[in-house]
């Protein structure tokens, strides 16, 4: 089994992923800097959701690097709440 469409153009392909992460030395959790890659390697598009209060909580390195991936037309980010879950 495997994606199949028909026509001359490929698939529009948009990853989307919500709980954006980040981590004080490498600015992502690991796990979002190999998601990140993943989308800048396959040429794709990627919708990221944000919970407010880990923006609150990150420091300026990291959302200088989140804005510059939104700036760069490939990563967008939307609002996922402030809180995660019953906090
Ligand atoms: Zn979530």
């Amino acid at each position: 089994m495997g994606l199949s469409f028909s026509g001359s153009q490929p698939p529009v392909v948009v990853l989307k992923a919500d709980d954006l992460s980040f981590a004080p030395d490498t600015l992502l959790s690991e796990r979002w800097l190999r998601f990140v890659r993943f989308v800048e390697e396959r040429g794709v598009r990627a919708s990221i959701g944000v919970i407010g209060n880990r923006l609150e909580e990150a420091d300026e390195a990291a959302l200088s690097f989140v804005r510059s991936l939104a700036e760069g037309g490939r990563f967008e980010f939307w609002n996922h709440g402030y809180t995660h879950g019953k906090e």
